[in-house]
């Protein structure tokens, strides 16, 4: 598997870069682990005629999801050209907050597949499984496997006792770390520190550990590197545009 980071910011971009997304090559077969806002346009860069298998989205906040109401345009109009796209693309989402969930139905663009906890799903060779996480929206973390080899995707979360199992023996561990001890705010739990990160990549025994959603409005990036090298020494941060094989 190859994935490459076409977003690693949030809840808002840093000058020039995007929300969370993530391009996730399996074979022939490509998935999207989220379509946060200016990722569409680094996705066109690498697949121009967007023959994408399936849309995995973690939860409806915005920044793992707006450029999925955009993608919808992109799709209608190469459709109306007759290029082949796919259409309706399949897309795993939380159906929940209702108002934003109300806009990726109805436009016949996209066939949802409503998260749930446990869920498991196939894509052709890939399997799939779904694990519900803390957030202040219900949201999932995604264990993709596919060749022998797996990898998993936290989304947003807060910490969990149970992520280590979850993730134990992965060969590459996508991790929320959105902070670090300096900056983590006081009593509110919706994302993981990078020491927490390091961890679960510890106590799971994963292969690797990419740290992402880094705050957009700037963070020490060499301090959160460091903070999540404590415990997991291969550790590396999210680069833009860069693609890590799994
Ligand atoms: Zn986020
Ligand atoms: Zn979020």
């Amino acid at each position: 598997m190859k994935l490459t980071v076409l977003g690693k910011y949030g809840p808002f971009p840093h000058p020039g870069g995007a929300c969370s997304g993530y391009l996730l090559e399996c074979g022939r077969r490509r998935l999207l682990l989220d379509l946060g806002s200016g990722t569409l346009s680094r996705l066109l860069r690498l697949v121009p005629a967007l023959h994408i298998d399936a849309v995995l989205i973690s939860h409806l906040h915005s920044d793992h999801m707006a450029d999925l109401l955009i993608l919808r345009y992109a799709l209608q109009q190469y459709n109306a050209r007759g290029q082949d796209v796919p259409m309706p693309l399949a897309v795993i989402a939380p159906d929940t907050p209702e108002e934003e969930y109300r806009l990726l139905t109805g436009s016949g663009v996209y066939d949802i597949t409503a998260a749930r906890d446990k869920l498991r799903a196939r894509i052709g060779d890939i399997s799939i499984s779904l694990h519900r996480m803390t957030h202040p929206v219900p949201t999932y973390a995604f264990s993709i496997e596919h060749g022998g080899r797996r990898m998993f995707y936290t989304g947003d979360t807060g910490w969990r006792d149970d992520l280590p199992a979850l993730c134990a023996g992965a060969d590459l561990l996508l991790a929320d770390a959105c902070f670090s001890e300096a900056d983590r705010i006081g009593g509110v739990a919706a994302h993981l520190t990078a020491a927490e990160a390091g961890r679960i990549a510890k106590e799971a025994a994963v292969k690797k550990l990419v740290c992402t959603h880094l705050w957009g409005g700037g963070c020490d990036e060499v301090q959160l590197l460091e903070e999540a090298r404590w415990q997991f020494p291969d550790a590396v941060v999210a680069e833009e545009m860069q693609s890590y094989l799994i």
